[in-house]
C-alpha cells in the first residue's frame, strides 16, 4: 500500500495494533540517498488518549548503497525501532502516519556510508581500491619527494 491509514474507531477504545507493508517508493531515491530494496514493513500501536493519538512503531526495510570512499556496493538492513508519532485530532475520521513514516526513514538513510570503519578508499591518484591493493603511487610519491630531489644534485 501507499498509504498507512488508520481509522480513529479502530483505536478509540482500546490501543489497537497493526502491521502493514508500505510500498517502497514512498521513499522517492534521490542524489545520494540510498535506494529501499525491500518494501517497508511497519509494526505497531496506536491509541487514543482524550485528543491525542499516540502511535508507536518499528520499521524495517532493506538498502543499497555504495560506501563513499571506494565505492563498493553495501547491502544493509534499516531498523528503526523507536518510530514514534503525537498528533491532535479535532474532527477527523483518520489519521495517516506516512508522511512521518518517510521522514523518519529519510533521516535514518542519511550519514553516509563507509563499507567498513577501516575503508582506505580509492588512491586519488591512480584510482585503485586499496582495500584490495596497494598501489605504487605512494612508492612514486617518495621518489619525488626531498631526497629524491636532493639525489639529483650530483656534488
Ligand atoms: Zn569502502
Ligand atoms: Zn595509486
Amino acid at each position: 500500500m501507499k498509504n498507512l491509514k488508520l481509522r480513529i474507531t479502530q483505536f478509540e477504545k482500546r490501543p489497537y495494533r497493526f502491521t502493514e507493508v508500505l510500498d517502497r517508493s514512498i521513499v522517492e531515491a534521490f542524489e545520494d540517498l540510498p535506494s529501499l530494496t525491500e518494501d517497508i514493513k511497519v509494526n505497531g500501536v496506536v491509541e487514543l488518549a482524550g485528543k491525542t493519538v499516540i502511535a508507536k512503531a518499528d520499521i524495517h526495510s532493506a538498502y543499497q548503497t555504495q560506501c563513499v570512499r571506494c565505492l563498493a556496493p553495501i547491502d544493509g538492513k534499516l531498523d528503526i525501532p523507536n518510530f514514534q508519532v503525537v498528533l491532535q485530532i479535532e474532527k477527523e475520521d483518520t489519521i495517516d502516519l506516512t508522511e512521518n513514516i518517510r521522514e523518519d526513514i529519510i533521516l535514518a538513510l542519511s550519514p553516509r556510508f563507509l563499507c567498513k570503519d577501516t575503508c582506505k578508499g580509492l588512491c586519488p591518484h591512480c584510482g585503485k581500491n586499496l582495500n584490495k591493493a596497494k598501489c605504487t603511487c605512494k612508492n612514486s610519491e617518495q621518489d619525488n619527494g626531498p631526497w629524491k630531489i636532493l639525489d639529483g644534485f650530483k656534488l
